[in-house]
């Protein structure tokens, strides 16, 4: 801090003489307060000013970089400070250790003030260079199929979010079908509040899904709901997910049983070498990664590979649609059994509406898929999402307009990501 701004504030505040300042290294409500002309080098964004020696009635929060304050925060955030508190007991640290952590009332206090730029890094990450970057709510760690551990992300995060202005830094975990990194990361800022003290994270999940509605479409949809502000150590959410992974590793067995009676020497061990989705039996695109495994295994073996192609029209054949596993479940349920502070869609661009009945139209279909998300209490869609520059052209990014009206009328929050799988926070 600057003395010049030390002496703008005692002007304001024209009680010099009595300003004592918390040097709150974390911030648990009993600041250690010292004398102004004692301080030296207090970090501005958490600094709390007090005069008159009154502490509580009498403080003036004053927020040089225009971001809010902690005790700003939990004012006007209370809903947020109890999911802290709750998280915190997992933890066993203070809720005020956790102050990164953005519970789901600032989220959408955030999200209300989001432009698009904000959640694009840019083509030449100008929007990096320059800050505008400020949003990042889709990326994946080394726990399911990222090449960022927790700890990379949260350096980053830390690192950047001193660039950026009001609003701050958000960014979140939303590993597929697993909360481990997620559990992880609020360690990782508990041990180190200070550090990630500019950053606002959240804890999220993405989660495999369908949508299914025999009028408008022969075949089930493929898609995923992002759970935001989750509770990753809740048991709950924990046995759904858990289940989940534990049916489509059964699932991945009988599919590498089945290959073997055609003479394709695979294994489940070497399966789950083969990929960690596989290991983990996690994510929308599980059993493309088996079906993978296997040609693979057919190429290495000089087996038939049309082998491989009959075990998954068998497949589709049962279950309707090729990557969707037999435990995929259905909206409704997952937001019965999943629970999780704000509900998003994700990438809504990349939901491939095969089997739509013969008349109805995309739009139609889309339109009915988020209505019943809406119904269900999903609140957030994906409308600010990086599409690789491959997705692209005049037809996709005009659907993309109309989904994002389409959000925009039925009263969604615009949220958006990069989708991270790579070691960058900014590059997809
Ligand atoms: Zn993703």
């Amino acid at each position: 801090m600057l003395t010049t701004d030390i002496a703008r504030l005692a002007v304001n505040i024209n009680t010099p003489q009595n300003l004592y300042v918390p040097c709150n290294k974390s911030f648990r409500g009993r600041p250690q307060n010292k004398k102004l002309e004692t301080i030296q080098n207090i970090e501005p964004h958490l600094l709390a000013v007090y005069y008159n020696k009154s502490m509580a009635q009498k403080a003036a929060i004053i927020n040089f970089e225009g971001q809010m304050s902690v005790e700003d925060r939990i004012k006007k955030f209370p809903e947020d400070h109890n999911y802290r508190r709750e998280l915190a007991k997992h933890i066993r640290c203070w809720p005020e250790d956790l102050m990164s952590v953005t519970g789901t009332q600032e989220l959408e206090f955030l999200l209300k003030k989001l432009e698009r730029k904000n959640f694009q890094p840019g083509k030449n990450l100008e929007n990096f260079h320059n800050g505008i970057f400020k949003a990042n709510l889709h990326m994946h760690t080394t726990n399911s199929d990222g090449k960022m551990t927790v700890q990379s992300l949260l350096d980053q995060a830390a690192k950047y979010s001193k660039k950026v202005k009001d609003p701050p830094l958000l960014v979140a975990i939303t590993n597929h079908d697993i909360l481990d990194d997620a559990q992880e990361a609020l360690r990782i800022i508990s041990s180190d509040p200070e550090k990630f003290k500019d950053v606002r994270f959240i804890p999220g999940v993405e989660m495999s899904a369908k949508y299914e509605n025999p009028e408008l479409f022969d075949l089930p949809v493929q898609m995923e709901i992002l759970g935001y502000c989750v509770n990753p150590f809740d048991e709950k959410l924990n046995s759904a997910l858990a289940s989940l992974r534990e049916q489509n590793l059964r699932y991945a067995g009988e599919l590498i049983e089945k290959a073997r009676t055609f003479g394709i020497k695979a294994s489940f061990e070497e399966a789950k070498q083969y990929h960690n989705l596989i290991n983990i039996g996690a994510s929308p695109g599980f059993i493309g990664l088996v079906k993978d495994y296997l040609a693979h295994k057919a190429k290495q073996q000089g087996v038939d590979e049309s082998a491989v192609r009959e075990i998954i029209d068998d497949h589709c054949k049962r279950y309707g649609i090729f990557p969707l596993t037999p435990a995929t479940p259905e909206i409704a349920e997952i937001m019965e059994t999943s629970p999780a502070g704000m509900y998003g869609l994700s990438h809504p661009g990349r939901i491939e509406l095969h089997g739509l009945k013969e008349g109805i139209s995309g739009e139609k279909g889309i339109e009915s898929l988020l209505q019943k998300f809406k119904t269900h209490g999903g609140r957030a869609v994906e409308v600010n999402y990086l599409y690789p520059d491959y997705y692209h052209n005049e037809g996709f990014d005009s659907w993309l307009e109309k989904i994002h009206s389409l959000c925009n009328q039925m009263g969604f929050l615009n949220s958006g990501g990069v989708d991270n799988h790579g070691e960058s926070i900014f590059i997809r």
